[in-house]
C-alpha cells in the first residue's frame, strides 16, 4: 500500500498530547470527546469517550429548561466533574504508552522490550486495568438509565445521573 501511493497524496498527521483541562464547561457552552480531552491513540479508548460524553451529557440536560442558566450550569457542572478524573486517567495513560512505544532513548530500548516481552506489564495496564476502568463507566451508564427509567416512571427528568 505504502508503494502504491503517490507521495503527494501523502498527509503528514502529527499525534500532540495536552495536559487534562481543569474545566470544561463555562456559561452554557461545554466541551466533549477530544476538544475535553484528547487522547493519542494508544488508548483506543478517544471515541469510546466521546460516546460516553455523549451519553452523560444527554442525560444530565434531559428535561432541563434550556432557557433556565442557573439550572443548565448545574447540568453541565455535573457532566463534567464526574468526567474528569477518568478521561484524564485515560488519556494520560494513553500519552504515557505512546512515550514508551514511540519515544524511548535508544539505549533503553532493548530494556524496554525486555519487559514487554517477559513481564506482565502489559497485561496488567492494557489488559486488566483499562479495560476495568472502561466497564466502570459503563456501570455507571446501567445506574444512570435505571435512575432515568425510574424517574420517568415517577413524571419527572430532572437530575437523573446523581
Ligand atoms: C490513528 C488514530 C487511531 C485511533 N484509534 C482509536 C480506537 O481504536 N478507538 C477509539 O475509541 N478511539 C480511537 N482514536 C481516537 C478517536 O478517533 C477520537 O478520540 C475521536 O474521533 C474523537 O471524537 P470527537 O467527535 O470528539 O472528535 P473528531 O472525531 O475529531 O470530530 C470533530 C469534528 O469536528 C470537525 N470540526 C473541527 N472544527 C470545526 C469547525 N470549526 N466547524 C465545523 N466542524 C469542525 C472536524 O472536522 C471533525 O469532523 C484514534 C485516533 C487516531 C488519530
Amino acid at each position: 500500500m505504502i508503494a502504491a501511493t503517490d507521495p503527494a497524496r501523502v498527509q503528514r498527521w502529527v499525534i500532540r498530547d495536552r495536559k487534562p483541562l481543569k474545566q470544561w464547561s463555562k456559561g452554557r457552552a461545554t466541551l466533549v470527546g477530544d476538544a475535553a480531552h484528547p487522547t493519542s491513540p494508544y488508548a483506543g479508548y478517544g471515541a469510546g469517550m466521546a460516546t460516553e460524553d455523549g451519553y452523560f451529557i444527554g442525560r444530565r440536560l434531559a428535561g432541563v429548561d434550556l432557557s433556565d442558566y442557573a439550572a443548565v450550569r448545574q447540568a453541565l457542572d455535573a457532566f463534567e466533574t464526574p468526567r474528569k478524573p477518568h478521561t484524564a486517567r485515560q488519556s494520560q495513560h494513553a500519552y504515557a504508552l505512546g512515550k514508551v512505544f514511540h519515544h524511548a532513548p535508544r539505549a533503553l530500548q532493548p530494556i524496554r522490550d525486555a519487559i514487554l516481552d517477559r513481564t506482565p506489564l502489559m497485561q496488567k495496564v492494557v489488559g486488566d486495568s483499562t479495560p476495568s476502568s472502561i466497564l466502570t463507566q459503563l456501570g455507571e451508564i446501567d445506574r444512570a438509565e435505571a435512575r432515568f427509567i425510574t424517574l420517568l416512571g415517577r413524571g419527572g427528568t430532572h437530575d437523573t445521573a446523581s
